[in-house]
């Protein structure tokens, strides 16, 4: 049996396990995931028990993903440009290389959904972690204009410079864009709003990387609005996606995860 796991803090809310499990026992692969509550400033202990335990993959959350680019021994590009990691995997040498599967996971879900980045303008609300794996992703996806809106000004410098295609944007350039992604945490947990829904136009393509509710007050905006809304839970099961393909060499049923993680939502109601 391969043990695969993710480390984070906290992580008991984790919906990875429920759905790296179902897709391990839906290939008939004998891999189990669990998840490990790793305190902060421990991520390199955790790289060195994954060495010695013999764990075959890691995925990396909160707050962990700088700190193991910084342990891991060879970082995959888009980790690279971001100094972030969300999943480990071993080489064939042994090395420990860091990935980062978030932003290809975005555009993944957007593709599922049948939304093109090429040549899209795109509006991402935040500048934080996951703002700047979608910036990037974007960029190599083909995105013809990227604007970054950040509350604070000096990050949304930083997430812009990602991508050939990114620049620091203001809120007048949501009207006019195709694709309007929130990742700030504006909604987690709340029904507050990233932007004004006025701001929305039939026609457009709106994701909410939150997934905390599932149905978020900005979607709701979205559909009252005529556009297009897509939830946070597609990145979720992307990323995971293209994680099982980087440990297993075998790409999972998309379907079955999600099905495992609203399912795992749902028993938590
Ligand atoms: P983060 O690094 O802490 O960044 C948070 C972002 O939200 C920053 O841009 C921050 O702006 C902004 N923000 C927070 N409160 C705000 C407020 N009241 N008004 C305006 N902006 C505010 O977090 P993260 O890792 O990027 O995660 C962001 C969200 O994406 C979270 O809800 C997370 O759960 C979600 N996420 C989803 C997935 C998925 O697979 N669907 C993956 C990763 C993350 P400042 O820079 O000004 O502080």
């Amino acid at each position: 049996m391969q043990v695969a796991a993710v480390i984070g803090h906290p992580v008991q809310q984790s919906l990875s396990p429920a759905l790296h499990n179902a897709a391990f026992a839906a290939s008939e692969l004998d891999w189990r995931y669990v998840a490990f509550d790793v305190a902060p400033g421990a991520a390199a202990a955790a790289l060195a028990a994954m060495r010695t335990l013999g764990i075959a993959g890691l995925s990396v959350t909160m707050p962990h993903k700088e700190d193991v680019a910084a342990a891991v021994d060879v970082l995959a590009p888009a980790a690279a440009a971001l100094r972030s990691v969300n999943t480990v995997a071993r080489d064939e040498g042994g090395r420990l290389v860091g990935h980062s599967t978030d932003g290809d996971g975005f555009v993944a879900s957007l593709a599922a959904a049948g939304v093109a980045v090429a040549g899209a303008r795109v509006v991402v609300l935040g500048a934080g972690g996951a703002a700047r794996s979608v910036v990037d992703a974007l960029g190599r996806a083909g995105a013809d204009d990227i604007a970054v809106v950040n509350r604070t000004a000096a990050k949304a410098v930083d997430a812009a410079a990602l991508a050939a295609a990114g620049r620091v944007g203001a809120l007048d350039d949501v009207p006019t864009a195709t694709i309007v992604v929130n990742a700030t945490s504006v909604g987690m947990g709340t029904a507050d709003l990233p932007v004004d829904p006025a701001l929305l136009r039939g026609g457009q393509v709106v994701a909410d990387l939150v997934y905390h509710p599932l149905e978020t007050a900005l979607l709701a905006a979205v559909r009252a609005a005529g556009a297009t809304p897509i939830d946070g839970l597609g990145m979720l099961v992307h990323q995971a996606v293209l994680q099982q393909e980087i440990w297993t060499g075998r790409r999972p049923d998309p379907a079955i995860m999600r099905a495992a993680a609203e399912a795992e939502l749902l028993r938590r109601q």
